[in-house]
């Protein structure tokens, strides 16, 4: 037996890979990336089984104007650039009826951390959209924005955290985290809070009864050591709080971004390390249910082989990714459940409808 084989027979029986394990797979070359990849399938049908979920969502762009300007990002815009906006309550809740119609079940706010949002901005936004559907679920903020309104008014991440929880926010975004090595971040954001800012408001909120995603944004800079290392500390977190609802992979869109143009980052993740960064992200992290598989970023074709290669899970329906599209994805914006229904059942696998929090609807 190959020693592939022999970890891999091992992670299906219980043993935890290590970082450096979770290295030497994601460097894996050949058709190798096929047994990784059906060890991952093998590993979700234990976990989660064949139903394959997606969640009825609208994203909500409130403002492009962003004081991180990251480099690996083509949508963040410095106030009175070309294209900067940001839209008042008028508009937001002309987008918030457009998403009701829609029967969605969630709403998505996408933004720049704009350099006058406060906690009051936050918590306006969340009540602008309660007044018009009272039961949708908010899934909305990074850590970074929670920071943001932290020092902005001189409060705690806690209290900002509570704050927003009684404004009715429903769970964090775990975004901004990127890449949760410093070394990468100082490259890629180097005006984003560090790791441990990252992880202490994470586990805050966590603490607080606030669940989150966690995401990674791999492909630009960073080496695979550095992904196995984000995976070891989201791992980490999950074993104190259980409070991640999923892990999100973000391949990292290069097109339109200052750090590709700038030739300092590579043309984006390839095919291979998408499919190793879904399978060795369902093989590592043994205490997350979900491994979402993000349909904008991946193009369909490739998303239907993702579900085979550890995802179970589809994302939303979104209606509309400024972020993905600004960077230079293309069919980003919207997936009908009827096309997902028609990747999933190919698969032999059953599409159901979820909330944010998974419940089965
Ligand atoms: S990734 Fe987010 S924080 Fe960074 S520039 Fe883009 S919008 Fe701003």
């Amino acid at each position: 037996m190959s020693y592939l084989s022999e970890l891999l027979a091992d992670v299906l029986g219980g043993h935890r890979l290590t970082e450096a394990e979770a290295t030497w797979l994601l460097d894996i070359q050949g058709r190798d990336i096929f047994k990784i990849a059906s060890a991952a399938d093998e590993m979700r049908e234990c976990r989660v089984g064949d139903i394959v979920t997606y969640v009825k969502n609208q994203n909500l762009h409130v403002t492009n104007i962003c004081k991180n300007l990251c480099g690996f990002c083509g949508f963040g815009r410095s106030a009175g650039d070309e294209g900067a906006y940001c839209n008042d309550k008028t508009a937001i809740q002309e987008k918030v009826r457009l998403a009701l119609g829609r029967g969605v079940t969630e709403i998505c706010p996408l933004s720049g951390v704009h350099p006058e949002f406060s906690i009051d901005t936050y918590c306006d936004l969340i009540s602008w959209v309660h007044e018009l559907g009272p039961h949708i679920h908010l899934h909305a903020f990074s850590p970074d924005e929670v920071s943001h309104a932290a020092s902005r008014n001189n409060l705690s991440s806690t209290d900002v955290l509570n704050r927003l929880k009684e404004a009715g926010l429903g769970s964090l975004q775990g975004t901004a985290a990127e890449i949760l090595v410093d070394s990468v971040r100082k490259v890629i954001c180097p005006r984003k809070i560090r790791t441990a800012e990252w992880i202490r408001i994470i586990i805050e909120a966590h603490n607080l009864g606030i669940p989150s995603t966690a995401t990674i944004m791999y492909g630009s800079v960073e080496s695979t050591k550095d992904r196995a290392e984000h995976l070891g500390i989201l791992r980490n977190i999950q074993d104190k709080t259980n409070g991640f609802t999923e892990l999100v992979p973000l391949t990292y869109i290069h097109t339109n971004t200052p750090l590709y143009t700038a030739g300092i980052a590579r043309a984006g993740a390839t095919g291979r390390e998408d499919l190793l960064m879904i399978a060795v992200s369902r093989l590592f992290l043994d205490n997350f249910d979900n491994i979402q598989v993000p349909w904008g970023k991946l193009g369909l074709k490739m998303s239907q082989m993702m579900l085979l290669a550890g995802g179970n899970d589809l994302a939303g329906t979104m209606f509309s990714d400024d972020v993905s599209v600004n960077a230079g994805a293309t069919d980003a914006d919207y997936l009908d459940p009827l096309v997902m229904n028609r990747m999933v059942s190919d698969l032999g696998r059953i599409l159901q409808e979820r909330t944010t929090l998974y419940e089965r609807l």
